[in-house]
């Protein structure tokens, strides 16, 4: 066999592969499977963005296109920066590339190396802890529990601080909590990152206008212009635009940090699909009514996949103020027997009985850091959430 490196040896395949596994083995028996565990928007990619693509590809847009992003794109990125968050930043601070993910994955290769650590708060987005991992670094995890929102305070991040510390990786609305940071919250953390030069700050903002409250958008470095010079903020057309499979992700940044990412993904992908960074540039220049109708639906679908799943004894589910996912815990429901007789000891188990016994799958707290919680998305039909809300509180009921 080819030995395999060192680098693949830290990874740990996601826990969550799990329940996904099985609720695919399920599925090819003919179970009816009710997947609440997608995290990509259900509605099309609105036609105007679909139609721009293929003229793009009309139009010769088929050929090597800047490592960096086109100028268009780039140039509607800039404009984006500007209208919504109240922030400016030149062409050369600009970086594109093939979905959030790997901007982000890019930002870190460009810049950790072993021993350098990296502050994540939990509940975190699965991929942080192992791209960090991936890049020699060290993730410190720092656990954010329900009591404080799920989130990061100034002394929770104080106290994690380092001499070897390169970035704070925060992720607002978050997968999976939806947690927002309001403007006074997000202020207290610059405060923080202020007093420790040596840090330096990554938001990734992909869920940005997947937000309930109505607000205003919240930048730090809008807040903290004196942050601009050390902050990347990172962002895509993935969620807001149900452009998944596009794989268009951008970031604003210092133009020394901007460089170093290019190079890395000049040597790596040479930059994203042609075709696809002219839809982009389509979905952030043309009329943004989608955003908002999509918006409306994760909100009522919100409102009643909380009150469903909250009304169920051993459950209890906070309102998340963004993204579409719901995070309820199931505190109360471990230490209970299933009807075979199992007793559930971790929301893994929780997540498996669901599976098997109602047929609904979801995912577990522990793959993201903060258990006992599942991870229900609500990127489908309300029909189907109330359906498997129905199905779990069967399930859960059944239970002694
Ligand atoms: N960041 C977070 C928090 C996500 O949940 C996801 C997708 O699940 C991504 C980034 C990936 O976005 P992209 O499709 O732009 O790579």
């Amino acid at each position: 066999a080819i030995p395999l490196s060192a680098r693949v040896g830290r990874i740990k395949p996601s826990p969550s592969m799990v329940a996904r596994l099985r609720a695919q083995e399920l599925k090819a028996q003919g179970r009816d499977i009710i997947d609440l565990t997608t995290g990509e928007p259900d509605f099309d990619t609105p036609a105007h963005i679909r139609e721009a693509t293929t003229a793009a590809m009309a139009a010769g847009e088929t050929r090597y296109a800047p490592v960096n992003g086109t100028l268009r794109l780039r140039k509607a990125i800039i404009a984006k920066f500007a209208r919504e968050n109240g922030v400016t930043y030149a062409a050369d601070e600009i970086v594109v590339g093939s979905g959030a993910k790997q901007v982000i994955f890019n930002a870190l290769a460009a810049t950790i190396g072993e021993g350098d650590e990296v502050i994540v708060p939990a509940p975190y987005w699965v991929s942080y802890p192992d791209m960090v991992l991936a890049c020699d670094g060290t993730p410190v995890i720092v656990a954010c529990g329900e009591n404080a929102g799920f989130k990061l305070t100034a002394e929770t991040l104080e106290a994690a601080i380092t001499p070897r510390t390169r970035w704070l990786l925060l992720n607002t609305p978050s997968n999976p909590t939806g947690a927002f940071y309001s403007a006074d919250e997000m202020t207290a953390l610059t405060e923080v990152l202020k007093r420790h030069p040596h840090v330096a700050l990554m938001t990734d903002d992909i869920y940005e206008h997947i937000r309930f409250d109505g607000g205003e958008p919240v930048c730090p470095v809008a807040i903290a212009p004196e942050l601009r010079e050390r902050t990347l903020l990172v962002n895509g057309v993935s969620k807001t635009y149900a452009m998944t499979g596009f794989r268009i992700g951008y970031g604003a940044g210092p133009k020394a940090l901007v460089n170093a990412i290019n190079i890395i993904q000049s040597q790596t992908t040479s930059g994203a699909a042609s075709m696809c960074m002219a839809a982009a540039a389509a979905a952030l220049e043309g009329d943004q009514s989608f955003v908002g109708e999509a918006r409306s639906a994760y909100r009522q679908r919100r409102d009643r996949a909380v009150e469903l799943l909250d009304a169920i004894d051993g459950m209890s589910c906070r309102k998340p103020d963004g993204a579409f996912y719901v995070y309820p815990s199931c505190t109360g429901l471990i230490g209970r027997r299933r009807p075979d007789g199992w007793v559930l000891q971790s929301d893994l188990d929780v997540a498996l009985y669901l599976l098997e016994d109602a047929g609904v799958a979801v995912l577990d707290g522990s793959a993201y850091g903060l258990s006992p919680y599942l991870r229900l998305s609500i990127a489908t039909s309300l029909g189907a959430i109330e359906e498997a809300c129905a199905r779990i509180k069967m399930a859960c009921d059944a239970l002694q």
